[in-house]
């Protein structure tokens, strides 16, 4: 059987959120073999989002994770200054692991783990070519770090280097889209997490080392020449007219969900 293939995304409250879910669990009702682990960044789960995944037709799980107030970006701050999303995936592994030890059976270490923000892009070959990670596979992110996209360079056939924008000495200098990690690598480190307190850039590092060495990442997508993935960010839509009618009474009817 086909290994399953864990995603697991962070989403929060606001008022793109469930375009953006929709999107997303739409691309993933195309894959096979997928289990979905949604993490809310909010004290409890949400009607929005539990009554989403319900209809979605998806192998799902719903969690939740609050983020602390003080590892939380401000209105204004610039988005670069904290990490996003770090609780919500550190629960996602949490959730994960204490699942697959409680199965018995054969199957249950097999698969792979994927890290999918909300808002990304992601074509369906993607998830065809991470079915196969034995420990960490890697490939190209569209549209990121101030680039036109950034990869690892392969050598014969062996990751040698990283074309990225900024700072390549990096451990692994590749964002959070462009990997996959086999289930077997995750369970068999069961200390390896996100650390919310990584300098700025190696969110991704704090998680990878300790798990490969770049010797042993596995490039795909035809030696990371094609981007299957794209580090697209929505615009914050804006409200103007919308407050302008509130304070007039005259605002949308709050019982219709956006
Ligand atoms: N996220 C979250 N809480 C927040 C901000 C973001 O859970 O307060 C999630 C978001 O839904 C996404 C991931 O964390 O799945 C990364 O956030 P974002 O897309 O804003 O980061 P960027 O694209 O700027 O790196
Ligand atoms: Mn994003």
């Amino acid at each position: 059987s086909l290994p399953t293939i864990f995603v697991i995304t962070p989403t929060y409250a606001r008022l793109v959120q469930k375009a953006e879910l929709t999107r997303l669990s739409q691309t993933f009702l195309h894959v096979p073999q997928l289990h979905w682990i949604v993490v809310e960044d909010s004290p409890q789960k949400t009607p929005l989002v539990t009554d989403l995944l319900m209809k979605s037709g998806l192998t799902y799980t719903h969690l939740h994770m609050l983020t602390a107030k003080d590892r939380k970006l401000k209105e204004g701050d610039p988005s670069w200054l904290k990490p996003r999303g770090v609780e919500q995936r550190n629960e996602g592994l949490r959730w994960l692991r204490q699942d697959r030890e409680a199965q018995l059976g054969g199957d249950s270490q097999q698969g792979v783990v994927y890290f999918a923000d909300d808002d990304n892009t992601y074509s369906l070959q993607l998830f065809e070519e991470m079915r196969s990670t034995q420990l960490v596979s890697v490939w190209p992110v569209g549209l990121v770090g101030g680039m036109k996209y950034e990869r690892p360079v392969v050598e014969g056939g062996k990751v040698v280097r990283f074309h990225v924008g900024w700072r390549p000495s990096r451990p692994f200098p590749m964002d959070m889209a462009g990997f996959a990690v086999s289930l077997k690598l995750v369970l068999a480190n069961p200390e390896a997490c996100f650390d919310g307190e990584a300098p700025m850039g190696l969110l991704e590092s704090s998680f990878l080392k300790g798990l490969v060495t770049m010797e042993e990442l596995e490039p795909k997508a035809d030696d990371c020449t094609k981007v299957l993935v794209w580090h697209t960010r929505t615009e914050k839509p804006k409200m103007k007219r919308e407050d302008a009618l509130q304070a007039q009474g005259l605002g949308s009817d709050p019982a219709v969900e956006v």
